[in-house]
């Protein structure tokens, strides 16, 4: 029997590496080092067909699209701003769930006449906006957008809400909420007809591990 090629699978550090641990234990694959505390960009792992590579978030998507990594493991935030174009998303892994929201101080939507809102996710700030009308003017910023608000940079932020205690912190509430978000599984295309058994096998139990009560 002849095996597939071996696959690697792109994902970021931090939340997204420690809530994929479990769906990758269920499908066989345990990384060899943990990206927290080794310097190392590409991880090896138990499954002799299976190597991780640890980037930036926003970099999922161009890895698998253009090849460099077969799978990712992306945030729907990252995916809606890239566009989602030249890969497939045939699972949502429901990890790093939290809510695309704007957020400012109590109040700001009514007393102000055009508003300036500031975000990294520019494109899904359009849609919603365009959507209902409003026009705002965009500020494009890479973090730390809590900060626009409290410095008159912005009268809005567009951004991703957990618990709301970091909005709390500095004063501020979250007000409409946009979109539910969560990581989702990216396939290559070429990868998805070249190497389609090791793929569906992986798909496969990821999905198991999704569907499973506890995680
Ligand atoms: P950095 O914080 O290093 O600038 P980043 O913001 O892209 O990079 P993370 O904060 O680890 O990296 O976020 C990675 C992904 O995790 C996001 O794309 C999003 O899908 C998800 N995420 C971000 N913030 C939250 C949150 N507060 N709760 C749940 N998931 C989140
Ligand atoms: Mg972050």
């Amino acid at each position: 029997m002849k095996f597939d090629a071996p696959i690697t699978i792109a994902l970021s550090k931090g939340r997204i590496f420690e809530q994929s641990l479990p769906l990758l234990a269920h499908a066989g694959i345990e990384p060899a080092d943990d990206p927290e505390t080794s310097r190392k960009l590409i991880l090896d792992t138990n499954h002799e067909q299976v190597k991780l590579v640890i980037i930036r978030a926003t970099d999922v998507p161009t890895y698998v699209q253009y090849g460099a990594a077969d799978l990712g493991i992306a945030g729907k935030d990252v995916l809606l701003e890239q566009g989602g174009e030249g890969l497939y998303e045939p699972l949502d892994l429901k990890i790093a769930r939290c809510r695309m929201m704007t957020a400012g101080y109590p109040n700001t939507i009514e007393t102000k006449g055009r508003l300036r809102v500031a975000t990294k996710y520019v494109k899904s700030a359009q849609r919603f906006f365009a959507e209902k009308g409003e026009q705002v003017e965009i500020i494009k910023l890479y973090g730390s957008m809590e900060l626009a608000p409290i410095v008159g940079l912005a009268d809005l932020i567009v951004d991703l809400v957990e618990s709301g205690n970091t909005l709390k912190a500095n004063g501020l509430v979250p007000l409409e909420h946009i979109t539910d978000i969560s990581s989702r599984l990216v396939v290559n295309k070429a990868s998805w007809k070249m190497k389609h058994n090791l793929v569906m096998q992986l798909i496969n139990a990821f999905r198991e591990a999704v569907n499973q009560p506890t995680t």
